[in-house]
């Protein structure tokens, strides 16, 4: 009888929940990812995401082989691959840690009752977040759904959590497994890749974060969207607390508690009232928005950053998400689904939360009529043009486009389009 430890969004062994349960356990623990094929086979075979996940699988492999064991990495749809794994083995428990997306919820959901009916168990932990899901509620038991006040409560409610080393490494199974290469799980090597994560300019943080070029954030985000540190590990790190950091990893688990306990905003106006907006969706500029042409450096350039790196500043992609929902009363939805595809770190109840925030449409979302004004905001936050250059080589010549819409207008429009679409329902 063995153990099996299931990595999934936690690529990491050190301050692992529920790997470490596991190994404390009195069986010897498999280790065990899954490619999903319902995943994989939505993403372009030299997508970055999978080039990192399998990097950091090799390297968790490594780790596992200095203890006389291995990594078994499997492909498939994971209900498949855990009715063969029952078959192969005798499984006793299976150690997760949750994973709190709806696609995910019902995964586990369908694979906990498999397990039951063979005789074992599926045991999930909570890892990824400091609160989860029912953590932070209000008085009355229900859920938050603006951000301040559940800022307080999470604060209040917050004691240190120590980060722990893995409990027992003596307690991996020896059974050495062949680890595959990207070809052969069907991808190739994409030339786009993560950057290192980087704490060490936090001190400017609270000062300079909104400003691109200054290039002082964290970097964590596909590291917290893949695990390959903890959040527990990232506070320990920081030392002495920074509130407005930590402010933005509140965001993060904000927005996880809104898409678990309104999962309606995967395919909705988190308010029911925007429904009535009608967007004018034109394929062009949609075209224009997604490759960097729309004559406004600053969203052209977070559009190319975006493009070239998977990764965008955040203060601009606030730009770009305003002007695709405003200037060219584009649906979210369709931004959503791009960061979707280029994002590093893509993450479900973020950008969704996000973009949702940005339509106006969500539920601590700015009001309507709220307009960024791109050249404001150029001037503003670029205002030497040095995150601007740095992306648009052709910016200042003759080869840059016009603004492809003029802002006066296009806001004039934006307000009586999200005017007549709110008295509409
Ligand atoms: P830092 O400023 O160093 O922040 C540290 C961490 O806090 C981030 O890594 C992230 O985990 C969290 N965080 C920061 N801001 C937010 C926020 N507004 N909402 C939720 N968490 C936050 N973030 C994602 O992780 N995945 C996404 O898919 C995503 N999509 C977005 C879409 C739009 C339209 C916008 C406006 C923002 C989106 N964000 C998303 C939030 C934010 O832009 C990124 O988390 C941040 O830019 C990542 O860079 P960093 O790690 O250097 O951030």
């Amino acid at each position: 009888e063995i153990s099996v430890f299931w990595f999934r969004r936690d690529l990491r062994l050190q301050d692992n929940k529920a790997l470490n349960k596991a190994l404390s356990s009195k069986l010897k623990v498999l280790c065990v990812f899954i490619f999903d094929n319902d995943i994989l086979n939505e993403l372009p075979e030299d997508d970055a995401r999978v080039s990192f996940i399998h990097d950091r699988l090799r390297s968790i492999d490594k780790e596992l082989k200095i203890f006389g064991s291995s990594l078994l990495v499997l492909k498939g749809k994971p209900i498949d691959v855990w009715k063969t794994l029952l078959q192969q083995y005798k499984i006793k428990q299976v150690y997760v840690n949750k994973d709190y997306e709806p696609y995910a919820r019902k995964r586990d959901k369908d694979i906990e009752k498999l397990l039951l009916e063979a005789g074992s168990s599926f045991i999930s932990f909570k890892d990824q977040v400091i609160h989860e899901e029912n953590d932070v509620l209000k008085a009355d038991g229900t859920p938050y759904t603006v951000f301040t006040p559940y800022k307080r409560k999470w604060l209040e409610l917050y004691k240190s959590v120590q980060p722990e080393g893995l409990s027992d490494s003596s307690n991996f199974l020896g059974d050495v497994h062949d680890f595959p290469t990207l070809e052969s799980i069907g991808f190739k090597r994409s030339l786009i890749e993560v950057r290192a994560y980087d704490l060490s300019k936090l001190n400017e943080y609270q000062e300079k974060r909104d400003f691109p070029d200054a290039d002082i954030t964290s970097y964590l985000s596909p590291h917290l969207r893949f695990g390959t540190i903890s959040v527990r590990q990232i506070i320990e790190q920081l030392g002495e607390k920074d509130e407005t950091f930590l402010s933005e990893l509140i965001w993060r688990e904000f927005f996880m508690q809104i898409l678990y306990h309104f999962p309606k905003v995967v395919t909705n106006n988190f308010k029911q009232k925007y429904d009535g907006v009608v967007w004018l969706n034109n394929k062009e500029d949609f075209k224009k928005w997604c490759e960097g042409k729309t004559g406004y450096p600053m969203v052209d350039a977070g559009m190319r950053q975006l493009n070239e790196t998977g990764y965008m500043h955040n203060r601009v992609r606030m730009i770009t998400a305003g002007f695709l929902c405003k200037h060219l009363l584009i649906d979210w939805k369709w931004g959503e689904a791009y960061f979707a595809k280029k994002l590093l770190d893509y993450d479900l109840s973020a950008n969704n939360g996000n973009w949702q925030w940005a339509a106006g449409t969500g539920c601590d979302a700015a009001p309507y009529f709220r307009i960024f004004n791109p050249i404001e905001q150029l001037k503003k936050f670029d205002k030497n043009l040095e995150y601007v250059k740095q992306w648009i080589p052709e910016f200042g010549t003759s080869d840059y486009p016009l603004p492809m819409v003029e802002h006066k207008f296009a806001r004039k429009r934006a307000l009586e389009t999200y005017k007549v679409g709110l008295e509409g329902v």
